[in-house]
């Protein structure tokens, strides 16, 4: 199981055609919301409260399919909201596949086998299942009892009628480490093609204020979480991403990689912050200060931000565009983990160095690698 060589191909020669055409900053994966509302309300949901007049609306099939157009990134993100709330979301996946696009569906699960039929089965579309940890945890963080036993369910079925199925889980201060591995030995079992881990960024709008990390929390959790991992699983994330994520690897966010279009236009800076709309994406990428984003800029909300659609793209590009980048992937793929063993504390946050800008990611089903691995190739 894993990303087919085909997305892989496709990512690799679209980013190494970006660089070698000099752009410095270029989209990778499109960031599609087409509506907001949802049939669940997550207590760190940032997504869900706008009022109702604005819920009750979502993106046509044109619109979706015109941001997929202008923007021109290989690969298309729909998160929401819950994309299988909107009645023509068939038509833009559709759409989208025939663009020659991979595409990610994001879904909660509560309504994927009721509208299966709707989609075929097809190289470049994947289902991702949300689930934030196993049944009590996931169930927890959704604020509803029995999700997770219709999401395991309709991932059974969707790997059975011969989809692709990933998942996407968002890990919180009272996730626990544990619990996470047992969940990714059952997901890798069911045949899940890979998994996505990411930290929950500090809404502002989310209900619940108290479990989201800072930098230092995230780092030491993610390393006990993968610091000894299983040669079974698989993460459909970048490696560098992964090592960024448990210290070992320093990015500085590159937003303009994932790029958000939603109801209001093209989303200033990334998919987290809303500082204002560009009505194309050349007015968003011409406009947009991105010197005042990220974590070197200075700016107190990026500050504890490690969040994949910020972090992905600066993964994929450090993978491309470094010696010990590339180094440090292809390591990945050829060793497998080693002994686990006692990991070394991470760095203050103001103590982390960040290096100079180098996804959803490259999409490479490649594992992630115990500390003792790495250390000889990367650089302190
Ligand atoms: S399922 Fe996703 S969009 Fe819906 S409330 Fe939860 S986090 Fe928000
Ligand atoms: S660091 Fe996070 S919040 Fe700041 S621009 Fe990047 S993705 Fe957005």
């Amino acid at each position: 199981m894993g990303v087919p060589v085909s997305q892989m191909w496709t990512v690799a020669s679209y980013v190494l055609g970006q660089k070698l055409r000099g752009r410095k900053r270029y989209p990778l994966v499109l960031m599609l919301e087409p509506l907001f509302r949802c049939n669940l309300a997550c207590a760190g949901c940032g997504k869900i409260q706008y009022p109702s007049s604005i819920l009750k609306q979502h993106l046509s099939v044109e619109d979706c399919l015109k941001a997929v157009d202008e923007c021109g990134a290989p690969i298309v993100s729909i998160p929401g909201g819950e994309p299988l709330l909107h009645p023509e979301m068939d038509k833009v996946v559709e759409g989208i596949v025939a663009r020659g696009k991979y595409v990610y569906l994001c879904t909660n699960a509560i309504l994927l086998k009721k509208h299966l039929h709707r989609y075929k089965p097809d190289k470049h579309l994947s289902f991702s299942v949300h689930l934030d940890g196993p049944r009590e945890d996931h169930d927890l963080a959704v604020c509803r009892e029995g999700i997770y036993d219709i999401a395991i369910e309709a991932i059974r079925e969707t790997v059975n009628a011969g989809f692709r199925v990933t998942t996407n889980t968002t890990v919180f201060n009272h996730s626990q480490p544990e619990r996470l591995r047992e969940m990714f030995d059952t997901l890798m079992e069911m045949g899940v093609e890979g998994m996505m881990i990411s930290p929950g960024y500090q809404y502002e709008k989310a209900p619940d204020q108290e479990h989201f990390l800072n930098r230092n929390q995230t780092v030491q959790l993610f390393r006990k979480i993968l610091g000894n991992p299983k040669k079974t699983w698989t993460f459909n994330q970048s490696p560098l991403f992964i090592e960024f994520l448990k210290g070992n690897w320093q990015l500085e966010c590159t937003p303009w990689g994932n790029p958000t279009y939603n109801l209001f236009g093209w989303q200033k800076p990334c998919y987290l912050l809303q500082d204002g709309y560009a009505s194309t994406f050349q007015e968003l990428m011409e406009t947009t200060d991105w010197d005042a984003y990220g974590r070197a800029s200075g700016n107190s909300r990026c500050q504890d931000c490690m969040v994949h659609c910020g972090y992905e793209p600066s993964a994929v590009n450090a993978t491309f565009g470094t010696v010990s980048g590339l180094m440090t992937s292809a390591l990945r793929t050829l060793f497998g983990p080693g002994r686990d063993k006692a990991l070394p504390a991470a760095p203050a946050p103001a103590a982390m160095p960040v290096s100079p800008p180098s996804l959803v990611s490259l999409q490479l089903p490649l594992r992630v690698m115990a500390q003792e691995e790495l250390e000889p190739a990367i650089k302190s």
